[in-house]
């Protein structure tokens, strides 16, 4: 592969079938909803008052469970807490909405400006929903500090926080006693209106710049921040979202049930919603939808079942459970058929449509040139795991267009040295300045973003995002500030300059492990980092791949111009690729220089073949390999 001239456009990878890209999330919405509404609306029209109000329940069941979806589909964290917005939304519409009369009676206690108060519900709902809003907001700012395992328990807490305050404040709640006398307003086309909105939002959510940075985050976090992404900043948006709509869910549901307690918000529900998205699968909104809809139909079967075999078979006792054993056998054998959930980690038009062709016009791309000016400097970084120095005190430069290699035996600190550039790992002494700014201790999203690029030792990939998600993430949290509109094509462009844009619709995970190393590479170039730090990029590829990579990265620096720190084994790939070489060993660098001077150090020999061998001065670095 000869270098390309820089600033010119480069062609890419023409080769076989065309670039597949995935459909806007409306026509997925569209396809989920249709059904749906013909359904419910052909129930609204002809069924009887028992089915009409069956399929209104499950209906605000549904927003519910696309409330859990918003959060915990994007961020990977299960939440508990979801269900104590919706109890807290249920008891402020219901006090601002139930008759005077019947306040005076049931809730006697009331302050006086609440007792003379019944608001229309849409008001009344709307006031609710902007007041839990506010509070999921400032609730969420702790919870999406944490996450994985500690969050989903602060949600735990929260739920059961909520459940204590709403029995508590017996004046405005009856305590454990039911409201009674909310209007019962909700019907099947309003609820329907609801679904439709929050499914379309979740939809418009998931598929935007922060859904999608959520969802990488989700795949894997570190990797995330390493290429921009603030990730407490996108949970905190997905939690305040899912809030406002679990918040709608409980105003629907108290207009539709009457009457309640603070217990139709606890437990129960929170259970049988985290059923309905773990069978549909955790983190597609239609699957969230697909698995309210299965698991309601197999409650109504299991339901009529049971009642049919009590009058039939049965006089006195009657049997009861059937329906919970029933369900919680056929969820067991959906989750054994599909680990995660029906969907898996599709949304509808995955199934329905084939994949849409890639607009004209992306295959090719001008790649922009960093300036020459600036550099990268560590200069006496040290950092310690517990009493062990693993990188003591060293320096390095790296200016932009320049290839250095960091190579040294295995444990000397190289992947360390890494982790405290990029700002994955915290220094222990010493400073790291770019281009004259000192970032020492700065979170590695906003190191990413000042353009130092990075790639992982065991690569780390966005496993269930496509290879073009995968690199719009980048895109999306860098800062290089790209249109939407634009980015498609960005991103297919960046997939061709590493080979792979045949790939851009495939799971990252499904690819082969070197052509995963090279998407490692596109998802990092789309920072337009003027710094790139590769963690042995051609581990585990044979030598023809290894060519190919060397080639690449030789064009890059040809076309782009960033300053390359490449860590490997593989020296002879070092030794042609690099400007200067830097040899680390524990912790300390013992060497410094061109690839031949570094080659023939006797202190670099020493350290990579031992004292014995020093004498006999090995000839083949080639056979020099950690
Ligand atoms: P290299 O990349 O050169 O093979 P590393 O930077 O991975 O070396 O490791 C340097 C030393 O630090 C090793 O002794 C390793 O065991 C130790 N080390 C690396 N990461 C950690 C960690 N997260 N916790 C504890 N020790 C670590
Ligand atoms: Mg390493």
């Amino acid at each position: 592969m000869s270098p390309a001239p820089a600033g010119e456009a480069t062609p890419v990878n023409t080769s076989s079938s065309a670039r597949l890209v995935s459909w806007p999330p409306l026509a997925g919405s569209l396809l989920m909803l249709v059904p749906i509404a013909v359904v419910s609306l052909l129930v609204w029209q002809t069924a009887g008052a028992a089915l009409q109000g069956t399929v209104t329940h499950y209906l605000v069941l549904t927003v519910a469970v696309l409330a859990f979806s918003a959060f915990t589909g994007n961020s990977g964290i299960l939440s508990f807490g979801h269900a104590a917005f919706m109890g807290l939304a249920a008891h402020v519409t219901g006090v601002l909405t139930i008759p005077v009369a019947q306040k005076a009676i049931f809730l006697p206690d009331l302050p006086l400006w609440l007792a003379g108060l019944e608001l229309h519900f849409l008001v009344a709902g709307a006031i609710a929903v902007v007041l839990v809003t506010i509070v999921g907001f400032l609730v969420g700012i702790p919870i999406c500090r944490l996450g994985g395992a500690s969050a989903a328990i602060a949600t735990l807490g929260l739920l059961i926080i909520v459940y204590g305050v709403l029995v508590g404040a017996r004046d405005f709640t009856r305590g454990s006693q039911a409201l009674i006398g909310v209007p019962r307003t909700v019907d099947i086309p309003l609820a329907l209106l609801f679904v439709a909105i929050a499914l379309i939002v979740c939809r418009i959510f998931r598929d935007s710049l922060p859904g999608l940075e959520l969802r990488a985050a989700r795949e894997d976090e570190p990797a995330a921040r390493a290429v921009g992404v603030d990730v407490h900043r996108r949970r905190l948006l997905a939690w305040t979202l899912s809030a406002c709509i679990a918040a709608i869910a409980g105003v629907l549901l108290a207009h539709e049930l009457g009457v309640y307690s603070p217990r139709e918000f606890y437990f129960q529900i929170t259970f049988a919603v985290l059923v309905m998205l773990i069978v549909g699968g955790m983190t597609s909104v239609s699957g969230a939808v697909a698995g309210a809809i299965v698991v309601t139909i197999l409650i109504e079967v299991l339901r009529s079942v049971e009642e049919s075999i009590n009058t039939v078979w049965f006089d006195e006792p009657t049997v009861f459970g059937l329906t919970d054993i029933g369900l919680s056998l056929a969820i067991l054998g959906v989750l054994f058929w599909r680990r995660n959930g029906l969907f898996e980690y599709r949304e509808i038009e995955d199934f329905v449509l084939s994949p849409r062709k890639a607009p004209a016009g992306s295959l090719t791309a001008t790649p922009e040139r960093v300036a020459r000016d600036g550099g990268l400097e560590v200069r006496d970084v040290t950092r310690m795991f517990g009493g062990l120095r693993a990188v003591d005190s060293a320096s390095l430069s790296l200016k932009p267009g320049e290839i250095v290699g960091l190579i040294g035996p295995n444990g000397s600190g190289k992947t360390t040295l890494l982790g405290c550039i990029s700002g994955a790992l915290e220094c222990d002494a010493g400073t790291i300045e770019l281009d004259g700014a000192d970032i020492t201790g700065m979170p590695s999203h906003l190191i990413a973003r000042r353009g130092v690029g990075r790639t992982f030792q065991n690569v780390r990939l966005f496993s269930n995002l496509s290879c073009q998600e995968n690199v719009k993430t980048a895109l999306a949290a860098g800062s290089t500030g790209s249109r939407p509109a634009r980015m498609t094509e960005r991103c297919l462009a960046l997939l061709g300059e590493l080979g792979i844009a045949d790939y851009a619709s495939r799971r990252a995970g499904t690819l082969a492990y070197g052509l995963q190393r090279r998407l490692e590479i596109a998802r990092a170039l789309a920072l337009e980092p003027r710094y790139l730090l590769l963690d042995e990029p051609a581990a585990g590829m044979n030598e023809s791949e290894s060519d190919e990579l060397l080639a690449i990265l030789a064009r890059l620096r040809e076309v782009r111009g960033p300053g390359l720190l490449v860590v490997d084994h593989d020296l002879s790939l070092i030794m042609r690729l690099c400007d200067r070489v830097i040899v680390l060993n524990k912790g300390e660098v013992i060497a410094e220089g061109t690839p031949e001077d570094v080659q023939s150090d006797p202190v670099v020999i020493e350290a990579y073949l031992g004292r014995r061998r020093t004498a006999e001065r090995a000839t083949s670095w080639s056979t020099a390999r950690e």
